[in-house]
């Protein structure tokens, strides 16, 4: 891939199932690209592309702007926090934008301490799932600075297709938790809509197509619900990816002394589904407690 010398030196960490894709858009679009994962090898098919790959964070220093796509808060502590991690080696004018699905408590304080260095932090998670990433059509929602926001938009536009400023540091993590709540309740009813159907004697395939184009319509419903019926639970968005973001938003929700059964349910349901040994499946792993057979 040609990198465009116009454009700034972007580094990329955490190159999973969403951070293989996004990082691969930049460097489509000509962003000179630093890589590091965990997890070494997975730099290999980005590096054949033209990126250069690290051995750890604090390589990034000749980064204008550093994104992050790792899998828990724990992770994203260790990325900014740890002695080889980003804020300790990030030149000031710097801007890091977390894009994993974290704490809003955890973004407010990476937030402050970069501020005391003249760094720019942003929380932008993102929805849209694999399929929203390998597209480049994710909805990407944004906490921090406005300024640092303007200045992160052109990369946010090589990813996503619904950019939105929500507010002050960790307003992009609360935005995420509202999204995380509604799919809680979503993949639920999902579960029970087909299985109702099918105990109907209904083709539940069918079913979906007739109800998927109304009220009932969904990503859940229309693009889960397909690979329900046929077992398929590959991950899309990993069970303990959504347990942990569960976690999260039942903790502020207990925060903001706010009741929240229909997300407490989900919980218990995937906590059911990670005993029984399915955390590494996709979330529409869950109709397994239906009575998933195909
Ligand atoms: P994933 O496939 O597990 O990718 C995470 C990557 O980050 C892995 O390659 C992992 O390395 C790497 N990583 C973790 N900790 C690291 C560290 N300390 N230093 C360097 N690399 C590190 O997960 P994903 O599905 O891409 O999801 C990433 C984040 O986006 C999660 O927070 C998830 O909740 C969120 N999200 C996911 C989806 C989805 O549909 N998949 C949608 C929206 C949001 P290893 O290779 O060593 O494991």
């Amino acid at each position: 891939m040609t990198q465009d010398p116009r454009l700034p030196p972007v580094g990329f960490i955490g190159l999973g199932i969403m951070g293989q894709h996004m990082a691969g858009h930049l460097l489509d679009a000509g962003y000179p690209l630093h890589v590091y994962n965990r997890t070494a090898s997975r730099t290999a098919a980005l590096v054949e592309r033209g990126a250069t790959a690290h051995d750890t964070p604090a390589g990034f220093a000749c980064c204008e702007v550093v994104i992050t796509m790792v899998g828990y808060p724990s992770d994203v502590e260790q990325v900014y926090l740890g002695a080889e991690g980003l804020l300790a080696h990030a030149k000031a004018g710097t801007t890091l934008i977390d894009m994993t699905t974290s704490s809003p408590e955890l973004a407010a304080r990476i937030a402050a301490l970069g501020a005391e260095n003249g760094i720019g932090c942003l929380d932008a998670p993102v929805s849209g799932g694999d399929v929203g990433a390998r597209d480049a059509k994710l909805a990407i929602m944004v906490g921090g600075d406005v300024a640092d926001f303007n200045r992160a938009m052109p990369l946010f536009q090589k990813m996503g297709a619904k950019i939105a400023h929500m507010g002050p540091a960790g307003a992009g993590q609360h935005t995420k938790m509202a999204n995380q709540i509604a799919i809680a309740s979503t993949v639920m009813g999902t579960c029970e809509s087909l299985a109702y159907a099918r105990a109907a004697g209904l083709d539940a395939a069918q079913v979906l197509e007739a109800i998927g184009t109304g009220a009932a319509g969904s990503f859940q419903l229309n693009v889960l619900g397909p690979k329900m019926l046929k077992g398929d639970f590959a991950p899309g968005f990993f069970v303990h990816h959504f347990v942990k973001d569960m976690s999260i938003a039942l903790a502020e929700a207990e925060r903001l002394k706010l009741d929240l059964p229909g997300l407490a349910l989900a919980r218990k349901l995937f906590d059911r589904l990670v005993e029984q040994g399915h955390d590494q499946d996709g979330t529409q792993g869950l109709f397994r407690l239906y009575g998933a057979s195909t």
